[in-house]
């Protein structure tokens, strides 16, 4: 799995690591304060296109577009990128709701557990962010896992970005419920997407 995400292949299997394989969390692999994936892959463009090709039964679909689009918009925030929401044609970043076995090489593990993943910017799954239709997707947190939370953090790594050891961040590999209102990415997560594309433009 590490090598199909492009990360190094450590195949290590500590402590730490058996700990957070406990907590609901993300499909990717784990590394050190903010990280890029091999090769530092980014789009080569600040107009990045999404398109959500099925929805959640959990949630009203305005509610999941909201999210959706909130969740990108912490990106956008702190950098050059803009997003754009096609609903036909192939997007830079698809978005799937999908149980098990799916499209690719990672199926998912059903209830808790793994959430979602996503891909590092390229052509084709490059980019694409799935999410596990076994979990129960929320818009608060009284229940299940807060989409938008879930969807900013597979959103960073669409970007470029892979996970950091920094607690703090939305870039950590496992899930925690913080207020969603007002939301504000850690100064880790900014010096990470900030490294790929800059700052945004006064
Ligand atoms: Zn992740
Ligand atoms: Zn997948």
């Amino acid at each position: 799995m590490q090598k199909f995400f492009r990360m190094k292949v450590t195949g290590k299997l500590d402590t730490d690591t058996m700990n957070i394989m406990k907590t609901p969390r993300c499909g990717m692999p784990d590394v050190a304060e903010f990280s890029t994936f091999n090769g530092r892959p980014r789009w080569q463009k600040n107009s990045i296109t999404y398109r959500i090709l099925n929805y959640t039964p959990d949630l009203p679909v305005s509610v999941v577009d909201n999210s959706i689009q909130k969740a990108l918009n912490v990106w956008s925030q702190v950098t050059p990128l803009r997003f754009t929401k096609i609903n036909n044609g192939d997007a830079d970043i698809l978005i799937q709701f999908m149980a098990r076995s799916h499209d690719d090489q990672n199926p998912f593990d059903g209830p808790n557990g793994v959430l979602a993943h996503a891909y590092a910017p390229g052509p084709r799954i490059g980019g694409d962010a799935h999410f596990d239709e076994d979990e129960r997707w929320t818009d608060n947190q009284a229940v299940g896992f807060n989409l938008f939370l879930v969807a900013a953090h597979e959103f960073g790594h669409s970007l470029g970005l892979g996970h950091s050891d920094d607690r703090r961040a939305l870039m950590f590999p496992t899930y925690r419920f913080v207020n969603t209102n007002n939301f504000r990415l850690s100064q880790d997560d900014i010096n990470g997407i900030q490294s790929l594309y800059g700052r945004r433009r006064k």
